[in-house]
């Protein structure tokens, strides 16, 4: 910065115009300050730094001259010798709205006082350095929190999947058939195809829990789900909707299918010999066809009621409603 004082001379009492070459600077502070502390003449880095309404000359720069103070160098019985009077880090600006830090000098000749000061280029490097690295660490944080969402994501389906499932048998629990059923009572309502439904409940499976306990009863529920799922398609969808009841959906399915399927799962279930109690059990079986206009309510009602007329005749059998 004081090679750019070559315009003034260091013991001169000669003052020095501002270069109109340094005019239009705007990293470079340049002000005159006549001995009583006014605004004599300055350059557009000045009048940028002070607000163009506080940068006009005649205007008394005193409360923008905050750290070292204009009053430090106004030296009224002119006993100061001329030259370099400060030489540092200046803080200028209006202290109501924006101040600035600068490193430059201040220097007094026979016209008053010359500021030439310039934004310090080190302490901005420091913070561009301080921002590229509060921008990296922003980029790490923007990481950590994607894999974190992932996992989120990851917790949350597993919940999602857990709520839907029944512990013991690991196939679909009531809430997951409620949730198929919906979607496949709007596709059928959108298509005009039906779906067919069999419910199935395990004949007599209290007196297997009476007999060979509760323990050797989930080993049977869950023999019998394996057994039923062996017997449906890849796409058809079986759920326990209670404790030795379960409900198969089979979407886009005709009523021969559904009822050749049901007949499927009751050969199946009472051909497998159980193991712990070394026979089988039976099932009796619900089956209806879904119809225009129907609720989950209505559908459900029906498969239910067939499932009663089965065992009403006999059990290990299939009924259709
Ligand atoms: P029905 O032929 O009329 O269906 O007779 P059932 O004995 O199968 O029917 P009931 O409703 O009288 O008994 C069902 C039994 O299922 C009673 C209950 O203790 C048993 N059960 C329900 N959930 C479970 C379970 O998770 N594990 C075991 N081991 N038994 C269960
Ligand atoms: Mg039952
Ligand atoms: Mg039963």
């Amino acid at each position: 910065m004081t090679n750019l004082l070559l315009f003034a001379d260091k013991d001169s009492a000669q003052t020095v115009d501002i270069p109109d070459l340094l005019r239009p600077l705007l990293a470079i502070v340049l002000a005159r300050v006549s001995p009583t502390g006014s605004l004599l003449d300055f350059n557009r880095g000045f009048a940028r730094l002070l607000g163009e309404e506080k940068a006009v000359a005649g205007n008394n720069m005193t409360d923008y001259f905050i750290n070292p103070g204009l009053a430090d160098f106004i030296d009224h019985e002119q006993h100061t010798p001329y030259g370099m009077v400060f030489e540092g880090i200046l803080t200028l600006g209006d202290p109501q709205s924006q101040c600035q830090s600068l490193n430059g000098a201040i220097w007094r000749d026979a016209a008053g006082l010359l500021l030439v000061a310039e934004y310090d280029v080190e302490h901005m490097e420091l913070l561009a350095s301080s921002v590229l690295e509060l921008n990296n660490q922003l980029a790490d944080l923007q990481r950590a929190l994607t894999r974190q969402n992932v996992e989120l994501k990851r917790s949350y389906d597993k919940i999602h999947m857990l709520s839907l499932t029944d512990t013991l048998t690991e196939i679909g629990n009531r809430r997951a058939f409620n949730e198929r059923l919906r979607t496949e009572l709007e596709r059928s309502a959108r298509s005009a195809v039906a779906f067919g439904l069999i419910m199935a409940d395990i004949d007599h499976f209290k007196n297997v829990n009476d007999s060979f306990g509760h323990d050797v009863g989930d080993i049977v529920l869950q023999t019998t789900v394996s057994c039923l799922s062996q017997c449906i398609r890849p796409y058809d969808f079986i759920a326990r909707i209670g404790g030795e009841e379960f409900i198969v959906i089979l979407p886009e399915t005709d009523r021969s299918t559904t009822l050749n399927i049901a007949e499927r799962l009751r050969v199946t279930i009472a051909g497998h010999v159980m193991p712990s109690i070394a026979r089988p059990v039976t099932i009796s079986l619900g089956v209806t066809l879904w119809q225009t206009g129907d609720t989950a309510q209505s559908i459900f009602h029906r498969a239910d009621r067939a499932v009663y007329a089965a065992k009403d005749a006999g059990r290990n059998c299939t009924s259709e409603a």
